[in-house]
């Protein structure tokens, strides 16, 4: 009987402070290089896995992330798709869920596990939980079903004993080890002594599915959160940029906005001006309900659309992914209502 080939694994660092050091003259956290990280885990070699390190040069803060760099990280798993069963990125936690959501719309078709993870203490810090989230999103990425499918065919967040779907998660914590959470839907797989998946709410593995990379994101977007109080001053102005073709707009509840006849009619006015406002709660849980109220009711009167129980990261990674596709606003309109990869809840 032969032996199976083990799984291989590619591994892609990118920075943040799983990776970290301490500068001693300023105390401030710096990057330090891959092949020093991965002398803190030397239980890595005991795997019976082929694993392969790609490492970003130089290494950045996740603050520093942008769509070029989403774009490298899609170009790595494009041309290596082929020769790794599964890919863990390593990322600083602060937009972690953003890359994450960005991946799972820039990656369409993806049959195979795409785990981000990182830590909240640097890998060698005596106390770090780099070493198990690591550890833990290795074999997680290398796990398959019995006919040799992969078991999490999506990107994922792994972190504190906890898979997520990536475009599900939201940073809650700048200090706890289980610093990120999935409001609105149910977490993929538990990891204590075993590994426990939830299967039911993992995407299902679809063998002809072809990975198509999308590179282009447009981010002449805004994020728009509203405050009792706000005045027309700002808010009609920027309203009224024409550079803008996007807008997260944070609203109160269930979807509710002021009902002041100034604000109103600068929303309707921006969607008649081909701008796309998507409505988006400030409250973690929950989905928006523009129909509940007469407070929602004239924000849907005015074109905007109803960004459902999407965070903030899904809704903002998915308009710059559909405004860079160059499709029009009502194409991207009728896309925004439909789940393209599981961020939202229909
Ligand atoms: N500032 C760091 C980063 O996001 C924080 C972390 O990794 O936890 O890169």
């Amino acid at each position: 009987m032969s032996t199976p080939t083990p799984a291989s694994i590619l591994l892609i660092y990118t920075g943040g402070t799983i990776g970290m050091i301490q500068n001693p003259e300023t105390g401030a956290l710096t990057n330090f290089n891959f092949d020093r990280l991965l002398q803190h885990v030397p239980e890595i070699k005991h795997f019976n896995l082929d694993i392969f390190a790609y490492a970003f040069e130089p290494p950045i803060d996740s603050s520093d992330m942008n769509p070029d760099s989403w774009s490298e990280l899609v170009s790595i798993i494009y041309s290596n798709y082929e020769r790794y069963d599964g890919f863990v990125i390593l990322h600083g936690t602060d937009t972690m869920a953003f890359t994450a959501s960005a991946l799972s719309f820039m990656l369409e078709g993806l049959m195979k596990p795409v785990i981000l993870t990182g830590s909240q203490l640097p890998i060698g810090a005596l106390r770090t939980d780099g070493k198990e989230n690591l550890l833990t999103a290795i074999e997680i990425a290398a796990a398959k079903n019995p006919d040799g499918t992969p078991i999490v065919p999506e990107v994922c967040v792994f972190f504190h004993e906890k898979l997520m779907r990536g475009n599900r998660t939201t940073k809650i914590s700048a200090e706890n080890f289980d610093a990120f959470e999935s409001n609105n839907y149910p977490i993929l797989a538990h990891s204590g002594i075993e590994i426990n998946y939830n299967k039911h709410f993992i995407k299902p593995y679809d063998p002809n599915s072809v990975l198509v990379p999308h590179y282009a994101m447009d981010s002449n977007i805004i994020i728009f959160s509203l405050f009792p109080g706000i005045g027309p001053n700002i808010v009609t102005k920027i309203l009224q940029n024409t550079e803008i073709k996007g807008i997260i707009f944070r609203t109160f509840g269930s979807g509710n906005a002021p009902q002041s006849p100034w604000l109103t009619e600068a929303l309707t006015e921006a969607t008649r001006a081909g701008k796309v406002i998507v409505n988006i709660t400030q409250c973690s849980t929950g989905s928006v309900k523009m129909h509940l109220y007469e407070t929602g009711c004239q924000l849907l009167d005015a074109g905007i659309i109803s960004g459902n129980d999407s965070t903030v990261e899904a809704a903002l990674t998915k308009l710059m992914y559909l405004l860079g596709r160059g499709l029009t606003p009502d194409a991207i309109r009728s896309e925004m209502k439909r789940s393209i990869a599981g961020e939202i809840t229909l």
